[in-house]
């Protein structure tokens, strides 16, 4: 089903200013909310806004279509970084408190390295004193990181983690200091990102099916 130009403009404003109120959006359209009614019902039953009591429009972030690609950015979660002068001990509690199969290392805020389960097994059983050995030691670091960048697709993410065989990818934006650039870490993009996304798709598609025509 079509959106109409006025229902796109509700989901613009949703996005942008979500959690937004119907009269917050009624203000910001010129029409009355009372108008605004059967747009707010349409979107909702196609699962493109949600709707909390007390708190407004909300943007379903799993809502793909043609003009309006969701990306990495709308369903990354947050990362896990440490400084590269942590212990590999450290490291490994830290993976257990956080409950977390990848660990992002930076250095001076820029991101440096990576380290995963495999990497923190292999030195644990090699019987050395890992409360001494520095993390930087025993990651896997720039230029071998695969990463994305906050705006890029979800296609191009999940295709960078089947062909390098990862279950993670830190999510990053690029800045400029004095010339050079910076990779801050801002989220985590992972194999269960993925997932979640397709069963929200797979559940919202059921769901359109079984919708009697708007
Ligand atoms: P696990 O070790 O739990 O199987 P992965 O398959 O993600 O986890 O990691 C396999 C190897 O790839 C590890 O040596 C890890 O350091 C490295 N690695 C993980 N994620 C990335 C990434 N985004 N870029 C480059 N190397 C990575």
């Amino acid at each position: 089903m079509q959106l109409t130009e006025r229902q796109k403009e509700i989901v613009e404003i949703i996005k942008k200013y979500g959690p937004v109120t119907g009269e917050e959006i009624a203000k910001m359209i010129y029409i009355t909310r009372s108008a605004l009614r059967t747009d707010f019902s349409i979107l909702k039953k196609m699962s493109i806004i949600k709707s909390k009591q007390k708190i407004g429009y909300t943007y379903n972030q799993a809502f793909i279509d043609s003009n309006n690609k969701t990306l990495v950015k709308h369903i990354m979660s947050a990362p896990i970084t440490i400084d590269e002068s942590y212990s590999v001990y450290k490291t490994v509690l830290l993976m257990f408190e956080k409950d977390i199969g990848t660990i992002f290392i930076t250095k001076e805020g820029n991101l440096a390295g990576i380290v995963s389960r495999k990497d923190l097994l292999r030195i644990a059983i090699g019987k050395r004193d890992i409360e001494q050995i520095p993390i930087n030691l025993i990651m896997t670091r720039m230029p071998n990181l695969v990463f994305s960048i906050e705006n890029e697709t979800i296609e191009d993410s999940i295709k960078k983690i089947i062909e390098h065989q990862i279950d993670s990818l830190p999510v990053v934006r690029i800045t400029e200091k004095n010339g050079k650039e910076i990779y801050k870490v801002v989220g985590r993009f992972t194999k269960t990102n993925a997932s979640r996304l397709l069963l929200d798709i797979l559940s919202n598609k059921n769901k359109e099916k079984s919708e009697v025509t708007l």
